[in-house]
């Protein structure tokens, strides 16, 4: 059969869907653009899993994803690779991916599967990696924090692996489920994909009207803002770090794994959480590379 083109095979280019960040919509010369700009890669992780009967399944993900694009473009540069669907943990809910238990130290799948991603993207020549994960169970956290620091030493560029709700904790985001945080962001990042007239027949999320009178895109644009312009100043500084500061930054992405773990063996999961008063200014230290107030800032989750 024969094809018809209904337009020359040269006009197609101009009507070809770019993005100037996103990696998965970039033709080769929009890709070599990119790295020579800025040879950055953002990684954004989240799951499918229950977020109410109020926000969509894929919040985590879509919410990564969305505050990755945004930072790019803060940056003028960067290149996002498309979200990871799964993760550590997930709720006893319909509609919910839970590729590795929460409560267990064994990790088959999440881990190899983050180091193998950043040995690809540093092959690629990238020189530095932020994996920004939109899900935080305790051990999600650690998994994805521990590659990054065990990362920054494998391949001697910087990988940061963090929620994003690290980088809001001084202007009150400490990181919920659904709750005002996370419907908040939604809301800003995806208002299509929030239905705040069906959460009060949601016995948990609707039990009451905090969420409802709480949560609003006004709120989430306020977080989304704090953590987009740490995401692009990181973006903009971290390849700039020289040996001894890449030293420093995981000597202290460490010591916070340690506290972490520490207080699970020792304690319960999320002992290390217990204070964000504690945590508050983990986004400013790391901004401005000042490593030893991240170690010092570690010391006091134990
Ligand atoms: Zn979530």
């Amino acid at each position: 059969m024969r094809v018809t083109l209904n337009r020359p095979i040269g006009f197609s280019m101009t009507t070809l869907k770019k993005s100037d960040v996103q990696w998965e919509l970039m033709l080769p010369a929009e890709f070599d653009a990119a790295m020579s700009q800025l040879p950055v890669c953002f990684l954004p992780l989240g799951t499918v899993e229950w977020h109410g009967l109020h926000t969509a399944l894929g919040l985590d993900s879509l919410k990564a994803h969305a505050l990755c694009v945004d930072a790019a473009h803060k940056a003028e540069g960067g290149i996002v690779h498309p979200p990871l669907y799964g993760g550590m943990g997930g709720l006893d809910q319909p509609a919910t991916i839970k590729i590795e238990p929460e409560t267990t130290w064994e990790n088959h799948l999440l881990r190899p599967w983050l180091e193998k991603m950043c040995s690809e993207i540093h092959r690629q020549g990238f020189k530095a990696i932020i994996m920004l994960t939109g899900h935080y169970g305790h051990n999600q956290q650690i998994v994805v924090r521990e590659v990054g620091a065990r990362m920054t030493e494998r391949l001697q560029i910087p990988v940061l692996g963090t929620p994003e709700y690290w980088l809001a904790m001084d202007i009150g985001y400490h990181g919920d489920h659904a709750g005002i945080g996370e419907t908040s962001l939604l809301w800003h990042l995806h208002p299509d994909l929030v239905a705040m007239d069906r959460i009060d027949a949601d016995p948990v999320y609707g039990k009451d009207d905090r969420i409802k009178s709480g949560a609003s895109a006004e709120l989430g644009r306020k977080y989304a803002d704090r953590i987009t312009d740490r995401l692009a100043a990181l973006a903009r500084q971290m390849p700039e770090w020289d040996a001894a500061q890449r030293a420093d930054f995981s000597e202290a992405e460490r010591a916070l794994v340690s506290a972490q773990v520490r207080g699970w063996r020792e304690n319960d999961p999320w002992h290390a959480w217990r204070d964000p008063q504690a945590m508050r200014d983990y986004g400013t230290s790391l901004v401005a590379a000042e490593f030893s107030a991240i170690k010092e800032l570690a010391s006091k989750l134990l």
